[in-house]
């Protein structure tokens, strides 16, 4: 079986699903960069709970937790099965690392789950289930959940974790309605953000990523709250090491869409 990479994937908005940009192309092009997976594990950043909680729904209902957008994204489904029997791993992973894990009966893909695996994996035939973050225990907590998952990968597992590089939604919806393009032009403090990411993955310093919230420019701005990068603390802690970037652009100028795989 083939050792697969951890991922980290920016979600961006919503109407990355109806829209060409770069990022939807690269994510249509996921699936041809990677041996097929056995099972999907996705980390998606609009998933938290007080401890990890990993879905052992059969059926795994597609979630439109987004509100104000066009009706052609509430029509669309991600219908792929749920995946119990990777679930029962997870649980039985992070309990033996000290990581006590739940099985949750009821939840389905969330939109940073079901969006970009929709693009990557359109035909909806891989087995996916979702596991949960913990804002609150913060980066450390979420790269230490990644190590423990980090046998998954020899399994034929794909651990999908899914957040932005940078996500500041005030910035983006004052953008929006000042009439910003989603090709529009990306402030300084995003670019120098996701350069200093980028730098620190490539070049295997995982300490500064973890510490990202006091070393990194303009952090608050790019973070004012820390979920949508947790998932890269998770990508970071499975894959190992060093990183490389394998997508970069930016969507409604500060909206980062990089991805990077872990291996
Ligand atoms: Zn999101």
């Amino acid at each position: 079986m083939t050792k697969l990479p951890s991922l980290f994937i920016s979600h961006g908005s919503p109407l990355m699903a109806l829209m060409q940009t770069p990022a939807h192309k690269f994510l249509s092009g996921l699936a041809a960069m990677l041996a097929k997976p056995s099972a999907i594990l996705c980390v998606s950043a609009h998933w938290e709970s007080a401890g990890p909680l990993v879905s052992t729904v059969a059926i795994p209902e597609t979630i439109h937790d987004f509100g104000g957008f066009p009706d052609a994204l509430y029509e669309m489904r991600y219908p792929a099965p749920g995946a119990p029997a990777l679930a029962d791993r997870v649980v039985e992973l992070l309990t033996v690392a000290d990581l006590p894990c739940d099985g949750d009966t009821e939840r389905g893909l969330d939109h940073g789950a079901w969006i970009p695996l929709l693009l990557g994996y359109p035909n909806a035939d891989i087995p996916v289930t979702q596991l949960s973050i913990q804002q609150h225990l913060g980066p450390a907590h979420q790269f230490a959940v990644g190590q423990a998952l980090a046998p998954l990968r020899d399994e034929g597992v794909l651990i999908f974790c899914s957040g932005a590089i940078t996500h500041n939604l005030r910035d983006v919806f004052q953008r929006r309605s000042a009439g910003v393009p989603v090709d529009g032009p990306s402030p300084d403090w995003a670019v120098e953000f996701e350069a200093w990411v980028v730098e620190r993955v490539e070049g295997g310093h995982l300490h500064d990523v973890l510490n990202y919230g006091v070393l990194a420019p303009h952090s608050a701005m790019a973070h004012p709250r820390d979920e949508h990068f947790l998932p890269l603390l998770t990508a970071a802690g499975a894959g190992g090491g060093a990183g490389h970037a394998i997508h970069r652009s930016f969507e409604w100028g500060s909206l980062g869409m990089a991805a990077f795989a872990f291996d």
